[in-house]
């Protein structure tokens, strides 16, 4: 079953799923202000709404599903930081005791 989807250039567009992509690539030349959503081709918006449509699109969740790129990210760097710190006091004995 190949269901039909709206375009994202034009609602009235319905188009089977398994030709959206190529319908989108022909509606792309008349409609050249639209971006397309970095999670999914087939979301095709307006600059200005596409970081609103980024932190809410739906296909965001299936590539991440626990829904947190962004402290992934984090999660990445703070251990090497804290670890970096840790690190120094060792490197340098002097550090130990000074005063
Ligand atoms: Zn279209
Ligand atoms: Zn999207």
């Amino acid at each position: 079953m190949d269901p039909f989807i709206s375009c994202p250039y034009n609602s009235a567009h319905r188009v089977p799923q398994s030709r959206i992509q190529a319908h989108i690539v022909r509606c792309q030349s008349k409609h050249p202000e639209l971006s397309p959503c970095p999670y999914n081709a087939t979301h095709r918006l307006p600059k200005s709404e596409l970081k609103c449509h980024v932190l809410s699109c739906p296909s965001r969740k299936e590539i991440f599903p626990d829904d947190k790129p962004l402290k992934v990210k984090a999660n990445i760097t703070a251990p090497k930081f804290l670890r970096h710190s840790d690190y120094l006091p060792e490197s340098d004995p002097n550090h130990e005791t000074w005063d």
